[in-house]
């Protein structure tokens, strides 16, 4: 299979395994989607998720967070990774977001970057997600699969992004970040397998002798 056969294989096999796609993240709105994907980093979706469901009850809203304060934010996100510096985004994130931005999560990916704590990747999920806005969120598990997949060359998050959007429909992009996550989580995981275990792989390169090694992000 060339490139393109490969990617069309995927996306084929993925859209059977993973028939619409339901993004993990519990939210109520674009500002609780966007906390929940900045606590995401370097956390499990399901702990952002019990975290999240106390602290959205009392905080949905930038003028809520602002309100709740630094310290009381830490108390419900410390069980996450990196709690201190989450908390003290959150707040700067919300008071950015009221006073630059009438307390509205802005559509554009470029004004969701200059948030802080928020970058591409979580920016791009915002506007993908929420705002059904043309978006591929590449994390560093997408990463890794499309390169055992041989749908990059991996150099970068960035390359593989940019080699991603060209090989598919943009129209399909916002269910294949999530599908391919999904995959990774059922079968592949970041250093479970060298390449020549499961179906996906085995029928991509059925003559796969060798053990991949995959560049890191
Ligand atoms: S064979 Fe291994 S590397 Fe390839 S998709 Fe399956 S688990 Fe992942």
């Amino acid at each position: 299979m060339n490139k393109k056969e490969r990617a069309l294989f995927v996306e084929k096999k993925l859209a059977e395994l993973f028939p619409n796609p339901k993004a993990p993240l519990k939210h109520k709105n674009a500002f609780t989607l966007l906390i929940a994907v900045l606590l995401s980093a370097q956390t499990t979706d399901k702990r952002v998720n019990i975290v999240t469901k106390d602290l959205f009850k009392v905080a949905s809203t930038p003028e809520a967070m602002l309100k709740l304060g630094e310290t009381k934010v830490y108390e419900h996100i410390k069980t996450c990774g990196l709690a201190p510096k989450k908390a003290k985004a959150i707040i700067e994130t919300s008071k950015i977001l009221i006073d630059k931005h009438s307390g509205k999560v802005p559509k554009d990916l470029s004004l969701l970057e200059e948030l802080p704590g928020v970058g591409h990747k979580t920016a791009s999920v915002v506007v993908s997600e929420f705002f059904k806005k043309p978006a591929f969120p590449v994390d560093t598990h997408i990463h890794r699969l499309a390169q055992r997949w041989g749908l990059t060359s991996g150099k970068s998050v960035n390359q593989t992004e940019k080699d991603l959007k060209e090989l598919f429909d943009e129209m399909n992009w916002r269910n294949l970040h999530l599908q391919i996550i999904f995959y990774g989580r059922a079968f592949c995981t970041a250093r479970g397998c060298d390449g020549t275990v499961c179906y996906m792989c085995k029928s991509l390169y059925p003559n796969r002798k060798n053990k991949i090694k995959t560049l890191k992000a």
